[in-house]
């Protein structure tokens, strides 16, 4: 049957409602079917052996995957986008896919913590030599390249302390190198930052923060171009990475909100940042879009938007005053993630960074959810005032 078709469409938001869809091919019902399956029939044993048709085995996707990398392809202007159980195998399956014994990889400082035990356990432990740049670096990362670098990494902003990389930049020394870059987009989503269109060749996304967006579904996309389609295709497959039909249903009809959640919190969360600076407890507001914020000339020149995690640097005080925050929180909870519809607290500690950094009091990232401004405002103001600074 015929539907009528949305030809590409430019707003966002139009883009985000019909993106996946393809209703001629499900009998004219507007959303992809869930299809729960390991096993695919074939109608004879020369198709059997020419595996000579578009479905041929669960983990080789199904029609609702494939809805759903459909939209997320749209999104990142991708080749191939492949689908894995959590944001954090998004990271280590392209990582397994491109490097090898004997090679050499370069990874920002300020990425998320569970990359780096991943890098200073399995890849270590591979014959990777793993080393660390300061996130800030730009072109001279050219002084660190090395004959044998295979890979770039690349996480901007960092999700604790959000310095913004020059990505451009990175990634043409990185081409002349013939290495390829890998970066972390769970921050921005492709709303705000297109990876592949600024010289990332394997986009990351945990599609469990903002695309997911109510902190009830693990999920990851890697996005490649041209050049890493082969590589990522194949990983994917060798592992044996799969993501259930109802798992990519759910992300799929959570991001036809996602525009308008994302343009939501992001609001919050900036006015939130601006009224904090003005705070006599706080020291430091690390939020790309204030004009405070060291990497903001970058971030305006290269993203769309902002999301809405941010961190906050107390004025003086150690745990105890950290503590006293957290624990006096009633609308913001203490948990990891973030993404959701619901705002969250966690300090942060940087033990493991290797290229120093220190800030004047403690570290806490905040995550702003989809309540009122004033409710979080007054929020934030009463624990402000439990610290006793
Ligand atoms: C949460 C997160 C991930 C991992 O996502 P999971 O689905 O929780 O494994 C990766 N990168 C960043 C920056 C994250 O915040």
């Amino acid at each position: 049957m015929t539907v009528n078709k949305i030809s590409n469409p430019s707003g966002i938001n139009t883009k985000l409602a019909h993106c996946g869809n393809n209703p001629a091919d499900y009998f004219g019902f507007v959303n992809p079917p869930v299809v729960h399956a390991s096993t695919v029939l074939f109608p004879d044993a020369a198709t059997l052996k020419t595996e000579n048709q578009r479905y041929t085995y669960g983990t080789h996707g199904t029609p609702t995957t494939d809805a759903l990398c459909e939209a997320v392809n749209m999104l990142e202007g991708a080749v191939k986008t492949v689908l894995v159980p959590s944001g954090l195998a998004a990271i280590t399956v392209p990582l397994l896919g491109t490097l090898a014994q004997g090679d050499h990889v370069l990874i920002a400082d300020s990425i998320y913590s569970p990359t780096r035990r991943f890098a200073n356990n399995m890849l270590k432990k591979m014959g990777i030599d793993v080393e660390y740049y300061d996130p800030t670096i730009g072109a001279e990362i050219e002084q660190l390249m090395k004959p044998n670098t295979k890979v770039v990494y690349t996480e901007s902003p960092g999700s604790n302390t959000f310095e913004i990389q020059d990505i451009p930049a990175i990634s043409a020394v990185a081409h002349a190198h013939d290495a390829i870059v890998l970066m972390d987009n769970t921050w921005a989503t492709p709303l705000n930052f297109k990876p592949l269109e600024h010289g990332v060749d394997i986009s990351i996304t945990a599609g469990t923060k903002y695309p997911v967006g109510h902190s009830d579904i693990l999920i990851g996309f890697i996005s490649a171009n041209e050049r890493t389609k082969k590589i990522v295709e194949d990983t994917h497959k060798f592992l044996g990475m799969s993501v259930s039909g109802d798992d990519a249903y759910n992300t799929l009809r959570s991001m036809r909100t996602m525009g308008i959640r994302l343009a939501h919190q992001s609001k919050t969360a900036f006015d939130l940042a601006r009224w904090l600076e003005t705070m006599p407890q706080i020291a430091q507001v690390l939020h790309p879009a204030l004009e405070s914020h060291k990497g903001h000339e970058l971030w305006k020149r290269d993203f769309k938007g902002a999301s809405a995690l941010f961190s906050v640097v107390l004025k003086g005080g150690g745990e105890k005053e950290a503590h006293a925050f957290l624990n006096s929180l009633k609308i913001f909870r203490l948990g990891y993630s973030w993404g959701g519809y619901e705002s969250l607290a966690v300090e942060v500690y940087l033990g493991d960074r290797t290229v120093k950094q220190s800030y004047m009091g403690s570290l806490l990232r905040l995550q702003i959810g989809l309540e009122d401004f004033e409710d979080l405002k007054a929020d934030l103001e009463q624990a402000l005032a439990a610290t006793g600074l």
